[in-house]
This record gives C-alpha cells, structure tokens and sequence, in this order.
C-alpha cells in the first residue's frame, strides 16, 4: 500500500491499494468513535460498489445508510445537497458521526459540502471512484457545489479524515472517464514536474496507474500543505481551468468533460504565454502532443471574445483583473495578473498568428 500524508490544519492520509475498498470499514474504525454512517453516491456507482462498502462498514460495527442521487455534473447543486440533509437527520447523524463519498468528484463536493454544514461540520471520508477525483478532487480539501451562474460557486474548505484510493475502480469506468482523468494528470507535468511529463510521454499511463496517482496526489498534497486557502501557491493546480471553465460554461457543462476543457485550456495557456514571450517556444505543441497521445482534444472553436466573456464570471475574477496561470517551460509555473479586459488580446494573439482557434492544432 501506499501512503501519502498530508500536512494541513487537520492532517490525514491518502491510502493507495488495489481492493482498498472492501477494508473502508477497518479504516473508518481506527479513524472515528461514530456510531452512524451514512455513504453517500450516485446512481452510476451505487450499483457497482455501494453494498461491497456498506458491507464493510457494518461488520466493522457501524450503524450504515446509503444516499444515492441521480449520476452528473447537472446534479451539484442546492437542492441536491438539501435531500442529503435530510437523509443525515432522518438517520439521526451526530456530530460525531460519519460520512464517506464514494463515487467521483461531483459526489465528492458535494458529500463533503454537506460533511462541511451538516451539524456546522462533521467528518467525512473520500473513497473517489473515478481517475479525475482520484488525482486530483478528492485532495485538498475544496467542496461545494455549481450555481447557474458558474461552477463551485458555494463551497468550503473541508479536510476529509481519510481519502482511500482503490485503483480497482477504474477498471470499470467508460474509456472516456479514463481519458478525462489524464488532463489533469498532465497538467501536474507541465506546472510541476518535468521528469514525471516526460514519463507520461514515454510510457503508458494506464499501465502504472497506482505510480501515476501516487505522483499526482504527491504533488498536489506538497502544493496544498503550502497554501490551503489558495491565497497563492494553488492558484499554479488551476492552470488551464480559467478557459477551460470558460469552454465549460459556454458548452452549459455538458457538451465536454472537465478534464477535456482543462486540456484545450492548457494548450492555449502555453500559446499565448509563447505569443507573448513568457512560455519557452515548442512548450504548447509538447502539451498538445501529449494531450493527443492520451485521447484528449487540444482546441476549441470558441472565439477568444466569447471565451474572455465567460472567464470575466469565473469565480477567480478579482474585480478587474484575473489571475491566470502560465509555464515558463515544462515543469515550472507562474500566475499572472492579467486586466479583464485585456485577456481577450492576450490570447487573442495566438489565434490570429497561429490559427488556433481554427485547427492549427489537432
Ligand atoms: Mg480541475
């Protein structure tokens, strides 16, 4: 097994092992006195593995129910959240009582939202099932859920108790879950680490997927432990996300997934730092190979206007200006203040010097 502690305010372990899922009540008892817990999933992952975990949990001696809501990103929001309290009180939860998300990042927010208000905080356990909340959603501490306005909108910080990664699960997950996992296993290359870029371009990821994740959350968890409340430091794990939210929000969070917008917004983010003479030149096309290499598209059709115009209501606009995240090469990272009103131009001029807003890359 692998262990990778984290070092917040409230520390914890992120445990990585095949069949991890089948000892989450052996886990939960050294963890907690609760006597309830309540799992709460969704209704794509419910059926593959809510009993195996239920099961678990009771013949480690606790008192189980299981919340399972409709599968999707559509779901995270308020509403949702409202049938999970009311799940947490008809069971009777205390403060002292548990509750594990299993399933991906969706339930993951949203379970550790809950976790975070019910009772004005209680613990939770993350058991993430999908390869995007493996790397990446299930550390740090973030939850919340999406208005219509704009993604993860509401939220708090929450440190989970534990965070147990079975890479069984993704064994089971649609070929394309796998793939959107892989835009932010990439971006880990390109903001932090060199060598571990170049290994994702010479092997097969998903042949040493327990290796990969333990990278990832390594470096994510040494980001986090430095800043928790993104006042800094973890501004560099959004990079590609301000156009990759904004092709989100323009395609109404349906038409593409998370980890396939990061990825066009990665691309773009290093060409218009190459445009404009902060990115080392080939940086953009190496991220673009790799993406390609993994399934993931590198381009969008969205015109820089009309991506600038949904950035300016991305939740890390700050007045007039945004913060945006930018490489000087592979490996190391930066952000930049950028005026609102001068993001258009700034990657404006990778799409008339290059054409990349009309198939340049591939
Ligand atoms: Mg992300």
């Amino acid at each position: 097994m692998k262990t990778v502690h984290v070092n917040t305010g409230r520390p914890y372990d992120i445990l990585i092992a095949r069949g991890l899922l089948s000892r989450t009540g052996e886990f939960a008892r050294q963890l907690t006195d609760a006597k309830r817990v309540v799992i709460v999933t969704d209704s794509h992952v419910a059926p593959l593995y809510a009993q195996k975990v239920r099961d678990s949990l009771t013949a480690a001696g606790f008192d189980v129910a299981v919340h399972i809501f409709p599968a999707g990103e559509a779901q995270k929001h308020l509403d949702t959240i409202a049938d999970i309290y009311r799940t947490l009180a008809d069971f009777g939860m205390t403060r002292k009582d548990l509750i594990v998300a299993l399933g991906g990042g969706v339930c993951g927010d949203m379970a550790g939202f809950a976790a975070a208000t019910y009772l004005r905080g209680i613990d939770f356990m993350q058991l993430p099932t999908s390869l995007l909340a493996q790397v990446d959603s299930s550390v740090g501490g973030k939850t919340g859920v999406d208005l219509p306005q704009g993604k993860n909108l509401v939220g708090a910080f929450h440190q989970p108790v534990a965070v147990l990664i079975d890479p069984d699960t993704l064994g089971t997950l649609p070929e394309n879950f796998l793939t959107d996992g892989m835009g932010e296993v990439i971006k880990y290359g390109c903001i932090k680490d060199a060598a571990f870029f170049a290994y994702l371009e010479k092997h097969d990821a998903f042949a040493c997927m327990e290796d990969v994740i333990e990278t990832c959350v390594s470096i994510k968890r040494d980001v986090v432990s430095r800043d928790e409340r993104e006042r800094g430091e973890r501004m560099l794990l959004n990079f590609g996300h301000t156009l990759g939210h904004a092709i989100e929000k323009l395609l109404d969070f349906s038409g593409i997934s998370h980890g396939m917008a990061v990825a066009v917004g990665m691309v773009m983010m290093a060409r218009a730092g190459e445009a404009n003479g902060l990115t080392d030149a080939g940086t953009a096309a190496r991220i673009a190979a790799l993406c390609r290499q993994y399934g993931l598209p590198t381009q969008t059709d969205f015109s820089a206007s009309q991506l600038a115009a949904a950035a300016r209501s991305d939740k890390k606009t700050a007045g007039d200006s945004i913060n945006v995240v930018l490489l000087t090469k592979i490996g190391d990272s930066f952000t930049k203040k950028i005026e609102i009103a001068e993001l258009q131009e700034f990657i404006q001029g990778t799409s008339k010097n290059i054409g990349l807003f009309r198939g340049a890359l591939h």
